[in-house]
């Protein structure tokens, strides 16, 4: 994370913005270089009552300030650029050697990684554990930071927190004041919290931002008022403005979707195949379908820009998300299996 605090970084310090526009900025809320960065112009566009064009440009300046002081890419950057800061990347352990194998290390900072299944699948059993992990060394495999845990399900479980930290030899209380949860009640509550989010990490000092799920309130809602497109719009920007902050603030957010195995698909082989699984599939950067086999549960790797695609088994227990038993024995927790 930046030692400055970016939100202080306010829309008087954009030379090329005239008063006039900032004080409409300012109107819909907008205070800060990074809000208006990490905004979509049609968002913009129709809060303000202005044209989309005006607001892209209001946004370049934002972005090319950030640039400017090397917290966003440039718009055209070498290859060299870009692997100096993928070399930034820090990875957290998810409890599991075969799970962090299939993500290649654990999830990533600088991503967005969602992590789809039907219910009871383990998406937030991992949560809780992930809360856990990242708050240990970085050479214990965390992120050695804070994390904030946005519930909108309502299956947040200080009582689980304990029991995993103690499982792992770490002090429960200390876990337990490090972790931020924040209760979400409803869709537009969800998109606040997500619009100020860059306040809240800089507050709480988060490596690691848990949306746990994203997108449940939304269907929920929608399905009764508004379009499809409607929701879309919603969920599309939160997840760019998601995206943008990974990579300015070097920090993992995790994301969780429920959705419903389609039987004749998994028999087919084809996980992808899911009712309703698509709404994020190009927002999000790695994407990770669970489906419970028994005891064990199944990872498969879906839509990453590098990850080989790859499925594994892991389990969970009182320690949260772990090895599957018979990989603990065999000790092939690092292979991945190929095919279901
Ligand atoms: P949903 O979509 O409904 O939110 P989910 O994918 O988040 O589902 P989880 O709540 O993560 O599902 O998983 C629930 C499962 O985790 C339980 O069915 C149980 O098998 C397992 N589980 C929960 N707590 C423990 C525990 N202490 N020890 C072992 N297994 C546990
Ligand atoms: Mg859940």
């Amino acid at each position: 994370m930046p030692s400055q605090t970016l939100t202080d970084l306010h829309l008087e310090d954009l030379e090329n913005l005239k008063p006039l526009d900032i004080a409409k900025l300012k109107r819909i809320g907008i205070e800060s270089v990074l809000e208006l960065a990490t905004s979509i112009p049609q968002d913009l566009a129709e809060d303000i009552g202005d044209k989309p064009e005006k607001m892209s440009i209001l946004i370049v300046e934002a972005r090319k300030a950030l640039t400017n002081i090397g917290l966003l890419s440039k718009e055209f950057c070498t290859a060299a650029d870009i692997m100096t800061r993928r070399n930034q990347i820090m990875r957290c352990t998810t409890g599991s050697k075969s799970l962090d194998g299939l993500l290649g290390g654990g999830i990533e900072t600088q991503a967005l990684t969602e992590f789809a299944g039907e219910f009871g699948s383990g998406k937030s059993q991992l949560c809780h554990t992930l809360s856990v992990t990242a708050n240990m060394a970085k050479a214990r495999g965390g992120l050695g930071g804070n994390v904030i845990f946005i519930d909108t399900e309502n299956t947040f479980r200080p009582e689980r927190i304990h029991q995993i930290a103690e499982a792992y030899s770490i002090d429960p209380e200390k876990i337990l004041s490090s972790i931020f949860v924040c209760k979400i009640y409803n869709s537009s509550h969800l998109e606040f919290v997500i619009k100020n989010i860059a306040k809240y990490l800089e507050e709480y000092r988060a490596s690691l931002v848990i949306i746990d799920s994203i997108i449940s309130l939304h269907r929920a809602e929608y399905s009764g008022r508004g379009t499809l497109w409607d929701r879309q719009q919603k969920l599309n920007s939160m997840l760019h403005r998601l995206t943008r902050l990974a990579e300015v603030y070097n920090i993992a957010f995790v994301l969780t979707n429920q959705v419903q195995s389609n039987p004749d698909a998994t028999f087919a082989g084809d996980p992808t195949k899911v009712t309703g699984g698509n709404i994020l599939a190009h927002a999000t950067t790695y994407r990770i379908f669970f489906r419970k086999a028994g005891h064990n549960r199944i990872a498969v790797m879906q839509d990453s820009p590098y990850h080989e695609y790859g499925s594994v088994k892991f389990t969970i227990s009182e320690k949260g998300v772990v090895d599957a038993e018979d990989d603990r024995k065999t000790g092939k927790a690092n292979d991945s299996e190929s095919g279901w």
